[in-house]
């Protein structure tokens, strides 16, 4: 913890000469995407993306969870998407998968970690449903994509902007051992490098 404590009593320092830069952030932001990724630790967005402050919304999750859209629950996801859609008007939503996923990991074991029920809980939301092995690399993972962006669909918020036509939806698998990104082609059902 001792080096992000000094890391973070040098940033003023580190960002000195782009003062003007961070006092723009200010007057207000207008990210070009909302990212959600998994909460792991070894997927940094910005760095993958080279996003500077102000570029992109982040919506961390265990998992890349979107839960299916219902009007009466309390939720951070859906708050942080209505935000994102409906007052920021992003152009784009990103939700991003990665290799080694723990999460993804869990649904396709099945095996629930004990003494951990809201994070057993929270992967149900995933409504991840095992099918016969699928041997090929991030098959999982794209399964699992498919239906997160299934998800965000049946937010109305969401579902009216991509109705308009100002609004796009990407599915991005980051592979952690190489840096790789790949995207998803929804008519293929398959990833391709991006
Ligand atoms: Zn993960």
């Amino acid at each position: 913890m001792q080096s992000l404590i000094e890391n973070a009593r040098a940033f003023p320092s580190s960002v000195a000469e782009r003062r003007d830069d961070l006092a723009a952030l200010a007057d207000g932001q207008r990210p070009q995407a909302l990212f959600i990724a998994c909460s792991d630790s070894r997927v940094v967005p910005s760095l993958i993306t080279g996003a500077r402050p102000g570029e992109i919304l982040e919506l961390r999750t265990a998992g890349n969870i979107v839960p299916r859209h219902r009007s009466e629950a309390d939720c951070g996801v859906g708050a942080t998407l209505e935000f994102a859609v409906i007052a920021l008007q992003v152009p784009n939503i990103v939700v991003c998968g990665h290799s080694c996923c723990d999460a993804v990991q869990g649904m396709v074991t099945d095996k629930q970690p004990p003494g951990m029920a809201l994070f057993n809980r929270w992967l149900q939301r995933a409504e991840y449903h095992s099918r016969p092995a699928a041997p090929r690399k991030g098959a999982a993972t794209q399964r699992h994509l498919e239906t997160q962006l299934k998800h965000l669909r049946s937010y109305p918020c969401v579902a009216r902007r991509l109705q308009e036509r100002r609004l796009r939806l990407h599915g991005w698998f980051y592979e952690i051992t190489s840096g790789e990104v790949f995207t998803y082609e929804s008519r293929e059902r398959m990833f391709r490098p991006l």
